[in-house]
């Protein structure tokens, strides 16, 4: 996990204070660095697709991962998850989502909760009526026997609707009644803060419960996180549920976390894109940690700054180099991640032709300014600002690569095991 002293060394945002829990070996809020979250979409009683898809997601670099537990084929299934996840040598702290049975299946199964790091609970689907403070404290008292942390994650497409309809009927007492959106907005909050202070009533420890309040829209998004921010000192997990697809999810989910971020709110992260069917459930991660790093507030792969590239290039020569360097700098950070201190802040460049070529390459660890249409058939190559070589023929990707591999040996300095 990269530390602190790993930031941006230009960005400090000023971070809300929180307690600090620990999801097994992750620290959350405090003084920790804010953690990327990711959640499985395989059927948990698979564990070994389970646990295929937790290593990739681990290896992409969520430092959490969340698995479903719905059925008690689902509950048997965790522990045998997490030995396997051993034998892959997959250290990564595991989730479990419940919702409606969960205090049943993880009293009828109890290496359930014992082999879980955090129980993520939803006080919608709790129970109704008098059921709920009843199932609800079956989950507490379960999460406190077994010595876990709670996610208390409220969702908008769950809202507990006896909450809801007694906050309706405290609005409509007032004399000057809030409107609908400023109704649903403190409903969410009302079930968060409540449920947390009934389960620090029935036992549960301060430390142990960490925040959300999923909304779908930005706005209500930032709203909510605001004032619950305000309101409390827990942990928060931040994340716009159903994001959506594609450009519109990783769009939806940036806005909204970034204000917050920016507002020191968040102390962990999962942006909930639909994947393409069949798609790569790691982009969820990638994208995860390019808000933190295009933020400045931590780093985790050298990210490749390209033009777009205009008529003054007719070719896609620097397109494909641009996508060739990202590819292979993604591919050897896993490596150089554990050999090699503070790689993960190197800059690279690629641009398209000498009108902004040379000036942001200059501002990169490593640049490099493909020719133009017109220019000459050569391509410049600045190291640390310093013009060094300039690059010419069919092998420019070869030679840049080697460029790269060269620099991240003799700059950052090998980590030794002790
Ligand atoms: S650097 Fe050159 S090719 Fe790239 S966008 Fe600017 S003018 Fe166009």
């Amino acid at each position: 996990m990269t530390s602190p002293e790993n930031w941006s060394a230009e960005v400090r945002l000023p971070r809300r204070r929180t307690r600090r829990v620990m999801i097994g070996k992750v620290a959350v809020g405090g003084d920790a660095p804010v953690i990327v979250q990711s959640m499985t979409n395989t059927d948990t009683a698979d564990y070994i697709a389970t646990a295929l898809q937790v290593a990739q997601l681990a290896r992409a670099g969520s430092e959490i991962v969340r698995v479903t537990v719905n059925t008690r084929e689902a509950a048997v299934a965790v522990p045998k998850l997490r030995d396997q996840l051993l034998k892959m040598n997959v250290d990564v702290p595991l989730v479990g989502d419940f919702h409606f049975n969960g205090h049943k299946l993880l009293e009828e199964v109890p290496a359930c909760a014992a082999a879980l790091d955090k129980l993520r609970i939803n006080p919608g689907n709790v129970g109704k009526g008098k059921s709920r403070d009843e199932q609800f404290a079956r989950l507490i008292e379960i999460a406190c026997h077994h010595d876990k942390p709670i996610r208390i994650g409220v969702n908008w497409g769950s809202l507990d609707q006896a909450l809801l309809a007694r906050i309706m009927d405290e609005n409509a007492a007032r004399a000057v009644p809030r409107g609908a959106v400023a109704i649903m907005r403190e409903a969410m909050v009302a079930s968060a803060l409540e449920s947390a202070a009934k389960a620090e009533e029935l036992g549960l420890a301060g430390d142990k419960i960490i925040l959300s309040c999923k909304v779908s829209a930005v706005q209500d998004l930032i709203a909510i996180y605001r004032d619950l921010a305000e309101r409390c000192d827990y942990p928060l997990h931040l994340g716009l549920t159903e994001a959506g697809m594609g450009s519109k999810g990783i769009v939806a989910s940036t806005a909204a976390l970034a204000v917050l971020l920016q507002e020191g709110i968040g102390d962990t992260i999962r942006v909930s894109l639909t994947p393409e069917p069949n798609g790569d459930r790691t982009r969820e991660v990638i994208v995860a940690q390019e808000i933190l790093q295009t933020m400045g507030l931590r780093a985790f792969t050298p990210l490749v700054a390209a033009c777009p590239g205009c008529g003054r290039t007719t070719s896609t020569v620097f397109q494909e180099l641009a996508q060739d360097i990202q590819d292979y700098v993604r591919e050897r950070m896993p490596e150089w991640r554990d050999q090699r201190i503070g790689v993960e802040n190197m800059t690279l460049a690629v641009m398209g032709c000498v009108v902004n070529g040379p000036g942001e390459s200059k501002h990169a660890s490593i640049g490099i300014s493909l020719p133009g249409t017109g220019e000459a058939p050569v391509a410049p190559v600045y190291v640390d600002g310093e013009r060094t070589v300039t690059l010419k023929g069919d092998n420019i990707a070869g030679e840049f690569r080697a460029i790269i591999d060269e620099y991240v040996i003799r700059k950052y300095p090998a980590r030794i095991e002790y």
